[in-house]
């Protein structure tokens, strides 16, 4: 008899985004004359960047011919994207090895996938509110979940409890959902906290590309010891609009060392590598050749463009919440402004309130856990023109 994981069944089903889906639907049936705004989008709009579409367009030429042809590459990514990460990587002070980075087809896959190299008594530690993928790839792995609160006290930015052990912790910095961004002190004391506990630390690095200040740490890595306590999963889909070309990479440094449960040292670099080569094929030739062409000088520049067109849209909607007393976190370092419902309101009820009163669509903090209750994301990802109509929108109604 075929059993199947029970874990599955502890799943909380994630109506999050088909109940907003319904209730936007349901209110342009009823109101058919109104222009939605969706201010609550998760992903990007901004098209590829024209060297990245001209280096895919090359290599779908090279596999039109014998002698160019290519099949199966190195599960790990090829060594021509290895080499342009590696400096990128030092373009902002990080010394890494080819064979420490690895090519994936996005950082969800590789949240999920990476479970596999821990043992499951493992007891993982992950902020709230936070980005679904974490606890229900640790739910189906029946692994112990342990909370840390992001709440507006600590600038939604928990910080190690030295009460609260953990093998295992979650962080992503920008965050997603509140746009909280960690400073060098804060990763360096959970770069302290991980070593104290022989902890990892599983670095979400997505939204690296949206930091401006430099005194802000892109990656964990240029914390020191931060090699031998984390793995950094990084994507190309909000660097340089991936979301549907599908790459990322991951960091496993070869100083990183944990035992397993019969006191045998391994190197978790040599484990991802073995877990990759067995049940992973790598990204298509086609798209490493568009993710190399990301980190050209050119490609650094479009993709720039890009998110700093997001980020005046950002900059827009912050200048609309001061006007009308909105308080909010992020928004500077990250597409995501996550603010607090006016007047107490409740997660869905500003949600149903902006929905219909302005017919604006944002999603509601609730959905990322206990702790966004109260809260409500906003993107920057939409165009110009309906990021300033849809904040004029929010102030004419709520500055009177
Ligand atoms: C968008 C996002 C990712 C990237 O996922 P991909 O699978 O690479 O598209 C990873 N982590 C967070 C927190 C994100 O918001």
């Amino acid at each position: 008899m075929a059993l199947v994981n029970k874990n599955y069944a502890n799943l909380k089903e994630s109506y999050l985004f088909a109940d907003i889906a319904h209730k936007v639907a349901d209110f342009q049936k009823a109101n058919p004359d109104k222009k939605v705004i969706k201010m609550g989008i998760g992903d990007v709009t901004l098209p590829l960047s024209k060297v990245v579409c001209d280096a895919m367009a090359k290599a779908v030429a090279e596999m039109a011919v014998k002698e160019s042809f290519r099949g199966y590459g190195p599960e790990q990514g090829y060594d021509f994207l290895h080499d342009a990460l590696v400096k990128y990587y030092a373009s902002f002070g990080v010394e890494l090895e080819s064979t420490e980075i690895f090519i994936s087809d996005g950082a969800k896959s590789d949240c999920g996938n990476i479970t596999d190299i821990f043992d499951n008594s493992n007891t993982i530690l992950i902020p709230d509110p936070v980005y679904p993928v974490y606890l229900d790839t640790n739910v189906m792995c029946g692994r112990n979940i342990i909370y840390m609160d992001g709440t507006p006290e600590n600038n939604f930015l928990p910080m190690p409890d030295e009460n609260v052990h953990a093998d295992v912790v979650y962080l992503c910095s920008p965050n997603n959902p509140t746009g909280a961004v960690y400073n060098k002190e804060q990763l360096e004391a959970w770069v302290a906290w991980a070593k104290a506990n022989d902890a990892v630390i599983l670095f979400d690095a997505a939204y690296e590309a949206f930091v401006t200040d430099p005194a802000i740490p892109r990656s964990i890595f240029l914390i020191e010891g931060a090699k031998e306590c984390a793995i950094e999963l990084c994507s190309l889909s909000k660097t340089a609009g991936f979301t549907g070309t599908r790459c990322g990479y991951t960091v496993v440094p070869h100083a990183l060392v944990r035992k397993n449960a019969d006191g045998k040292e391994m190197s978790l670099n040599k484990m991802w590598l073995r877990r990759q080569t067995t049940k992973f094929n790598g990204v298509p030739y086609i798209i490493q050749r568009g993710a190399e062409a990301v980190f050209s000088p050119e490609g650094v520049a479009e993709c720039r463009a890009s998110i700093a067109y997001y980020q005046e849209n950002a900059r827009i909607m912050m200048e609309g919440l001061d006007k009308v007393g909105i308080k909010y976190f992020g928004g500077v370092h990250s597409p995501y402004i996550w603010l607090q419902c006016p007047n107490g309101m409740g997660s869905w009820e500003f949600f149903d309130f902006l929905l219909n009163e302005l017919a604006l669509v944002g999603t509601p903090g609730a959905g990322f856990g206990k702790n966004g209750e109260g809260y409500l994301r906003l993107t920057a990802f939409g165009s110009r023109e309906n990021t300033i109509e849809g904040i004029e929108r929010l102030v004419a109604k709520l500055g009177k």
